[in-house]
């Protein structure tokens, strides 16, 4: 039983392997196939310079560490070529792109990209019963996908139930919170102070942040280790997890169009709230009357008598 649910899921990632090496060498000729804009320059620098022994840099990692480093070993293995690492990730599919179609499918690509629910159809299901598990992320955070990887492997192994879902997709636990939710900033948040500008501790709404939003869970769970998150760590979230990335989120760092409405009603609110709770800190930082040196022992106590 177990080596014939084994031949079915080889047979099924042979197709899918089939499909994209097809979807690669259909690309192949268009004129954009070697460029590299915005962040895929920055990764093929940054995975350059690993790949040149710079191992670490010298700077905070502002960008994901994960996919440079994969892509130096790459480059170090095969050599640093667009069509090679193309190959490689038709081999390795995960991430907003294979979910959703991600910035491939965006409007006015003259692709047709689509990720694997559109072109399969979202009520698909494989024969063991499992339908299209989608671990959205641009890139997709290490944890969530391996996480979800093991998940499926106890449930084929009959040893876990059906892995729950939303109805995109997505597993429940790692999705279903937003980034906000999360968030090291969100006491900022609800006392209204909001920045205006990047490297500053408050929260970053104002400047583009679409975190109450997205549903994600890296403010919780981190990068690398724990450590990390984009708004934790000064980035914006700009919804890299979602089916409507990138088109309902650009232009990247304007302020989300319902952010005007909360973050002005918040900053009232924050306002009052934050008066009174000076008044309330600055009580709690003076100790009781009854702790000083004087000629009187004092303790605070007043005896009641009750009838
Ligand atoms: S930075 Fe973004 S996610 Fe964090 S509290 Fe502000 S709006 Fe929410
Ligand atoms: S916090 Fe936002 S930008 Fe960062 S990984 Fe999550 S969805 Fe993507």
């Amino acid at each position: 039983m177990a080596s014939r649910r084994l031949n079915i899921l080889l047979g099924v990632a042979l197709i899918a392997l089939a499909v994209r090496l097809v979807y690669v060498w259909q690309i192949s000729h268009a004129p954009f196939f070697d460029l590299r804009l915005g962040d895929a320059r920055a990764y093929h620098e940054w995975a350059l310079r690993i790949a040149g022994g710079d191992w670490l840099g010298h700077d905070v990692f502002y960008q994901a560490p994960f996919y440079p480093y994969f892509l130096a070993v790459v480059y170090k293995s095969l050599g640093a070529s667009a069509a090679m690492v193309r190959f490689v990730q038709a081999v390795i599919g995960a991430g907003t792109c294979a979910t959703y179609g991600g910035i491939h499918a965006m409007l006015g690509n003259p692709t047709g990209c689509m990720g694997l629910g559109d072109y399969l159809g979202w009520k698909w299901k494989s024969k063991a019963g499992i339908p299209i598990v989608n671990v959205p992320g641009c890139p997709v955070q290490p944890d969530n996908f391996m996480e979800t990887l093991l998940y499926l492997l106890y449930q084929v192994a009959g040893i876990a139930p059906m892995i729950p879902l939303d109805d995109r997709g997505r597993p429940t636990w790692l999705f279903g919170m937003t980034v906000h939710d999360g968030c090291d900033r969100g006491g900022f948040y609800e006392e209204g102070k909001f920045t205006h500008e990047y490297g500053k501790p408050e929260c970053l709404v104002k400047i583009g942040c679409w975190g109450p939003v997205v549903n994600c869970n890296v403010t919780k769970r981190g990068w690398m280790a724990g450590i990390g998150g984009c708004p934790n760590v000064g980035g914006i979230c700009i919804g890299c997890t979602m089916p409507g990335f990138p088109d309902k989120y650009m232009p990247f760092m304007d302020m989300p169009p319902g952010a005007k409405i909360s973050s002005d009603t918040i900053g009232a609110y924050g306002m009052a709230i934050r008066a009174l709770r000076h008044f309330t800190n600055a009580t709690g930082n003076k100790e009781p009357k009854w702790r000083h040196n004087g000629s009187n022992l004092t303790t605070g106590y007043v005896p009641h008598t009750y009838s």
